[in-house]
């Protein structure tokens, strides 16, 4: 592997996870910051790259959650590094909308050039989901003349107030946090595993129910937006069935809706694709995108047609350090190092090997309810056996279970019952099979 800082490629466990001088910071953790912040592993990081994260007491820890989704091209990426170097050197920030500067505009280019779409795009910059997707609503509803927004059961979009609004999810996002914007409107969502009809013709089904009740709820001709993720992330890696993305394009085209397509986790080569909208075609209006984008410094972008993109008055968006020089040196690395190390190949490489030990797994272990997702991007559903019953018991105890192992692996899913893999697409092979077999023993015992 070329890419990265030269730490040594192995799962390495030296003390009890978290080890003795981890607890200690962890301590002054909980004295100096909020308790509402989560910890998924209770290890304090020293360095991390390729497919490992390095603790402070020595610990060698697999990455199969890649800081959710962000380091795709890996922590610390050569082309990442050397652009970041340099740009700091330079300048650390002017603000764009006092001086512009050239990575800006570069990686509005490469946004423009990489999106769905052969026709004219324009974008702009933003520093977190949350913020790329709120402009996106601005957008959709200056260039539309309408307000309602239309967004799915279990998706999820950011934790600012509008944002919330359109998460699907009380506990934790929500709850307590209101009120929320009005004219945000959940519809069912495709939900291959837990949908009733979906035995025979579902995308159909769930597709004209959605339908109907925006025509009859709502009115199309209220609707600025509906705003999905092609794969949803934190709801649970669920890959709605086929059709139904496409029947939600169609819809909007022909009522002058605007679909936005919420790119923040499927992004940049993660699912075998650089956009998750390209597995069937589909060509958003506006695409959101973040995580992936800057290989870990943030930044987030909406891309879109330029004639949607130039209908904002002239200062309507923006922002204090949207854009960052430094952020936009650190894209212009990650996305040279997605596209030189051909990044997308290896999505779907590593979603095989993926895939296939997760069905190996489903097909021994009845708490295995569903395997699914796409490319670098693949979930376990886990039930009680014999049922559908969501299993959050066994969730907890898989990932227990593999951080002890020395494996970080990541949870989801509005049941809390569904495991993540999401690994920086730079992980060695070794590394990824090792973490496989661990969490086939984790299942194993659970
Ligand atoms: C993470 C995420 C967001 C929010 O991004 P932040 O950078 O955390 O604000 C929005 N949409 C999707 C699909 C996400 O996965």
């Amino acid at each position: 592997m070329s890419s990265g800082p030269k730490i040594p490629q192995e799962r390495k466990v030296v003390t009890a996870i978290p080890g003795p001088k981890s607890q200690e910071v962890i301590k002054r953790r909980s004295e100096a910051v909020s308790a509402a912040l989560g910890m998924a592993i209770p290890v304090v990081v020293e360095k991390a790259g390729g497919g490992v994260i390095v603790d402070i007491d020595g610990n060698s820890i697999i990455d199969m959650g890649a800081g959710i989704a962000v380091v795709n091209v890996g922590n610390s990426a050569d082309r990442v590094v050397k652009n970041v170097k340099e740009q700091v050197e330079a300048f650390t920030h002017t603000c764009f909308m006092i001086a512009p500067y050239m990575g800006y505009i570069e990686v509005c280019e490469a946004l423009n050039r990489l999106t769905p779409g052969t026709h004219k795009k324009k974008s702009a910059l933003f520093n977190s989901g949350a913020e790329a997707v709120e402009n996106a609503v601005k957008i959709a509803r200056k260039f539309t003349k309408r307000q309602a927004v239309v967004v799915f059961e279990h998706g999820y979009h950011g934790r600012t107030n509008l944002t919330m609004a359109m998460t699907a999810k009380n506990i934790p996002y929500k709850d307590g946090f209101g009120p929320f914007t009005p004219e945000v409107f959940r519809m069912p969502m495709a939900y291959p595993y837990r949908c009733d009809s979906c035995s025979s013709s579902c995308e159909n089904s769930i597709l004209n129910t959605v339908i109907h009740k925006i025509e009859k709820e709502i009115g199309a001709n209220n609707v600025a937006c509906i705003v999905i993720e092609p794969i949803l992330g934190e709801g649970g890696f669920i890959v709605p069935c086929k059709g139904f993305l496409p029947g939600l394009v169609k819809f909007c085209n022909e009522n002058g809706i605007l679909f936005v397509a919420d790119e923040v986790q499927t992004g940049f080569a993660r699912t075998g694709q650089m956009f998750a909208c390209e597995d069937e075609g589909i060509v958003p209006d506006l695409i959101t995108t973040a995580k992936g984008i800057a290989g870990g410094l943030p930044l987030a972008a909406v891309t879109g047609r330029a004639e949607i993109m130039d209908s904002i008055h002239a200062s309507g968006l923006g922002g204090t350090f949207g854009g960052s020089p430094i952020a936009c040196a650190a894209a212009l690395g990650a996305i040279a190092t997605i596209e030189e190390e051909k990044l997308v190949d290896r999505a779907k490489e590593i979603g095989k090997i993926m895939s296939d030990a997760l069905n190996e797994m489903k097909k021994k272990y009845p708490i295995i309810g569903d395997v699914r997702g796409r490319g670098a991007m693949q979930a376990i559903e886990l039930v009680k056996p014999g049922t559908k019953d969501p299993n959050p018991e066994s969730q907890a105890a898989i990932i227990k279970y593999c951080q002890q192992k020395g494996v970080l692996i990541l949870s989801a899913g509005t049941y809390g019952n569904v495991i993540r893999l999401i690994p920086p697409l730079v992980i060695p092979e070794h590394l990824l099979k090792e973490a496989l077999e661990i969490l086939d023993e984790a299942v194993s015992k659970a």
